[in-house]
């Protein structure tokens, strides 16, 4: 089933990406005492039992998810926040882990994409993470696929579609609707404060590019 729509980037490069392999092969993740990887390993995350996957990229594929959707099912039980974790991986290397936090830390935007890319920067020492590629439960609400570009990440790999959001009772597909209104029509009242413009463009004129 493909993404709706509403959430299909405008560049259909990197971020729209989806390997169907891949996602098939997501479906045969599952804990096993008889199967290890040197990276579960060294975490001292869960087994994961790949068996039919041979492909050693593709198999650090299915442990990398398999971590988000532990973080996810880790921000429910602990009370944190919804069922929302990622990895963020840079040439094959976990940088950070996310997972939601927006009731412990009451704060609206602690989804566990914006945990983990916060958290990613801090450890890069830069806000710049091309080259970084997230594993994210689900594909991303509006705000934190919007923080992905932002945040130039490579790429995204998803298990959870917008609409199994929606069904969960999240905002994921509404929001993305809103937005595609022009702001006057949005929910959201809005104002402009035309006179204060030329004010506001001097604000913008102190700002050169890096
Ligand atoms: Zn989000």
């Amino acid at each position: 089933m493909a993404a709706p729509a509403d959430f299909e980037p405008r560049d259909t490069g990197k971020l729209a990406a989806h390997d169907q392999r891949d996602a098939e092969a997501l479906t045969e993740i599952g804990a096993c005492e008889n199967h290890s990887d040197p990276i579960t390993r060294e975490r001292g995350w869960p087994a994961v039992c790949i068996s039919s996957v041979v492909q050693h990229g593709t198999a650090q594929k299915l442990i990398f998810m398999g971590r988000a959707i532990e973080l996810a099912r880790h921000a429910v039980a602990s009370g944190s926040g919804g069922p929302f974790g990622c990895v963020i991986v840079k040439n094959g290397e976990v940088v950070a882990e996310g997972f939601n936090q927006v009731r412990s830390t009451r704060d609206p935007t602690a989804h566990g994409e914006m945990v983990g890319l916060r958290a990613a920067a801090q450890r890069l020492g830069t806000a710049d993470l091309s080259g970084c590629e997230i594993y994210n439960i689900s594909v991303p609400c509006p705000m934190c696929l919007a923080a992905l570009y932002w945040a130039k990440v490579s790429k995204l790999y998803y298990a959870c579609l917008p609409e199994d959001a929606d069904a969960a009772g999240f905002d994921n597909v509404k929001i993305a609707r809103y937005l595609q209104l022009p702001l006057e029509t949005q929910p959201l009242k809005s104002e402009r404060i035309e006179t204060l413009h030329a004010a506001a463009l001097e604000a913008y004129r102190s700002w050169s590019p890096g």
